[in-house]
């Protein structure tokens, strides 16, 4: 700051001495007379030069620039901008600008005007002057002059038809009448053309003719100038020039003002823009922190609450009066909503953490509609709604994916499906869209026959917490987070949601997927893809130390009628498995002497190639390295814990052949 301040002031610092400036008999303008220089240039060039702390004084000079610039006087105050002197001395801006006129007798203006051929025009072998001779006419034949007396002179003899000379000088000529003038008519046709002049300055004087040529356009712009040239007789002609000088500085300082808005406008977007991206910072980092709080937290909550739902369970199977049972009956209810919504806010704030990891295995694309389709005719809860589903005979059926996810995708559409629709039909489909080499474009859709949304609320039902209308929640529950759970999942697999919906006619939403075919398992004895085998009856293993846990699936198993023989640990497990015939295992992980998974090794291993018994693992470590942990075990299945009911029986289903439910496939 003291830097630029000082900077600033050594450049504006007066000179230590008055300044000697050159003064040509220019009347009205500069007068010099009994050794006496006056006229308003004079004054505004003091005035100005004034106000800048400089001392001018007046020097009567007759000398060309070339030798008296520097040795005789340290200023020119009058110097064409774009002539020769401009090479050897500094020119400051134009501080004036003559105007050209050409002088000629009335009787040949017209000639002149019209520029007819042959007309002669004289003019001092200057660059400026030739050029406008040049542009303004080609026609023009031009005489070198001497002086402009001399062309003046000429013209009123008749010897030249014309004179070019600025405006001042002819003025100044024509006041004095020259010989030869008296008696004769003159007119003067405008050329245009406007010659800018400077102030010259000798070496190591450039900044005083800057000052002062800088403070005569304020002068213009304040009205001081025309104020001083008023004074000598009225607003000569070249005082309308500064006129003009002045309009332009006008618009310079209008320009200035309007930059210096603009770049505090730049200045306050940049600012802004700054503050934007850190305030987006913070919130991203704020975002990821409290998704990771909630991921946590739900985390926690849901072990407990699956707990609580196993109790409640076995406490409705057990004895109890009509009352009791309502009681638990709620509770249960009250316990599965916020179990849901734990789902719902973990997977969310795990996708928001950017924590959510996507497994890529081959999955069977029929079986994933297909058993959805059972999971969700099991949940009809008595209503008139068929479940339909669709596969397009085109459609591929092993893709590499996340099974667990996609089939998450199909349930919340399903369910929210069969929530909004009394009587019809839910239909999930499958459909080819595309085929690019071992990649395929599929549409995983489920259509309804349901109450429909209204256009206007199409666009928001995939935000956070979003629902058609404020009476959902009260009429058909749920929390607004389904469908961005569709759409967050849709968008990590790289897919695409869409929905399209007539309100009372129903609903189709749909994601579009990317995927990789892929070859599917082939069964030992046939040589053909496997197909889930779907009749029931036999054996479960189950090897669980947590109490709860082993009580709520002993209920579930046998509830499907189902055997179950019990393993408290790993090794237990493998002892029993090698005591009987089992059509499933489930194995806990952690179990104390044996682990899961080493319990699972061991009975791969008993196998030696004969049977082979699904080991489904139950595990609280839910991410993709467990579960290809558990594979690489030897494990075929995985159900991460806390468990649904559903998901255990999804997993029997699976393995384990069952009667069919009344799944419809339109013909
Ligand atoms: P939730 O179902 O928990 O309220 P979703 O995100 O799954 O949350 O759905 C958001 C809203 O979209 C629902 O509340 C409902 O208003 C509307 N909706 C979703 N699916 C359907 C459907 N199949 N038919 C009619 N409305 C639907």
């Amino acid at each position: 700051m003291a830097l630029g301040v000082g900077v600033w002031w050594w450049y504006h610092r007066p000179p230590a001495r008055p300044l000697r400036i050159s003064a040509y008999p220019t009347p009205p303008y500069v007068l010099v007379r009994d050794g006496k220089i006056t006229g308003p240039s004079v004054e505004l060039f003091d005035l100005a030069a004034k106000r800048r702390g400089i001392e001018l004084q007046w020097v009567p000079a007759n000398i060309d620039p070339d030798e008296g610039l520097g040795p005789v006087y340290d200023l020119a105050q009058s110097i064409p901008s774009a002539s020769h002197y401009g090479r050897k001395f500094h020119l400051s801006k134009p501080w004036i600008k003559s105007d050209y006129l050409l002088l000629a007798r009335r009787d040949r203006v017209d000639a002149v005007r019209q520029a007819r051929p042959g007309v002669k025009i004289g003019s001092l072998k200057m660059q400026f002057e030739e050029d406008i001779l040049s542009k303004f006419k080609q026609s023009f034949v031009k005489e070198i002059v001497a002086s402009r007396a001399e062309a003046i002179a000429r013209v009123c003899r008749g010897d030249l038809d014309a004179a070019l000379l600025t405006a001042r000088t002819a003025l100044v000529n024509l006041l004095a009448r020259p010989e030869g003038c008296q008696g004769v008519a003159l007119d003067w046709v405008d050329t245009g053309a406007r010659l800018p002049i400077s102030i010259g300055a000798a070496p190591g004087m450039a900044r005083f003719a800057d000052a002062i040529q800088a403070e005569i356009a304020s002068l213009a712009v304040s009205g001081d100038v025309e104020r001083i040239y008023s004074r000598y007789g009225g607003v000569g002609p070249e005082a309308a020039t500064f006129l003009v000088m002045a309009e332009g500085e006008r618009s310079r300082e209008r320009l200035g003002w309007a930059a210096a808005g603009l770049s505090a406008l730049t200045g306050g977007l940049l600012a802004a823009l700054y503050f934007l991206r850190r305030a987006k910072a913070q919130a991203e980092t704020a975002t990821r922190a409290k998704s990771e709080f909630l991921a946590a937290m739900s985390h926690e909550i849901r072990t407990p609450i699956n707990g609580f739902l196993g109790m409640t369970s076995l406490l409705i199977e057990t004895k109890l009066d009509a009352e009791q049972r309502e009681f638990a009956e709620a509770a249960q209810v009250s316990a599965l909503q916020l179990l849901a919504l734990l789902n719902d806010v973990l997977d969310l704030s795990k996708i928001e953490a950017g924590k959510f990891e996507l497994e890529h295995c081959t999955l069977d694309l029929h079986w994933l509609i297909e058993s959805t389709a059972r999971t969700l005719a099991s949940a009809a809860q008595g209503k008139d709604v068929a479940i339909v589903t669709r596969i397009a005979p085109d459609a591929p059926r092993w893709v590499l994916g996340d099974e667990n996810r996609l089939r998450q995708i199909l349930l919340n559409l399903g369910t929210n499906a069969q929530k909004f629709t009394e009587r019809g039909s839910v239909t999930l489909s499958l459909d080819c869209l595309e085929r690019v080499g071992d990649g395929i474009a599929v549409r995983l859709a489920v259509a309804d026959t349901g109450i429909g949304i209204e256009a206007e609320a199409l666009p928001r039902l995939f935000r956070k917490f979003e629902q058609a209308d404020a009476s959902t929640t009260r009429r058909f529950g749920g929390t607004g987070l389904g469908l961005a759970i569709v759409r967050s999942l849709a968008e990590l697999m790289g897919g695409e949601t869409g929905v399209e919906s007539e309100v009372g006619q129903g609903s189709k939403f749909w994601v579009d997927l990317r995927l990789k075919t892929a070859a599917g398992p082939v069964s030992e004895d046939t040589g053909v893809p496997a197909l889930p085998r779907r009749t029931l009856s036999g054996r479960v293993l189950v090897a669980e130390d947590n109490i709860v846990n082993e009580k709520l699936i002993v209920r579930l198993l046998t509830g499907m009628g189902l055997d179950v023989v019990i393993a408290r640990n790993g090794a237990e497990a493998v002892d029993r498995f090698g005591s009987g015939r089992f059509e499933l295992v489930f194995m806990d992980c952690q179990m104390p002497v044996m682990d899961g998974l080493e319990a699972a090794q061991a009975i791969r291993r008993s196998e030696s190639g004969g049977r082979r018994v699904p080991i489904v693992a139950l595990t609280a470590n839910a991410s993709v390295a467990d579960r290809e942990r558990c594979l690489a075990a030897g494990m075929d299945g995985f159900i991460a814990k806390p468990f649904k009911i559903n998901t255990i029986r999804g997993e029997v289903e699976r393995w384990i052949p069952v009667p069919a439910e009344p799944v419809e496939t339109p013909t």
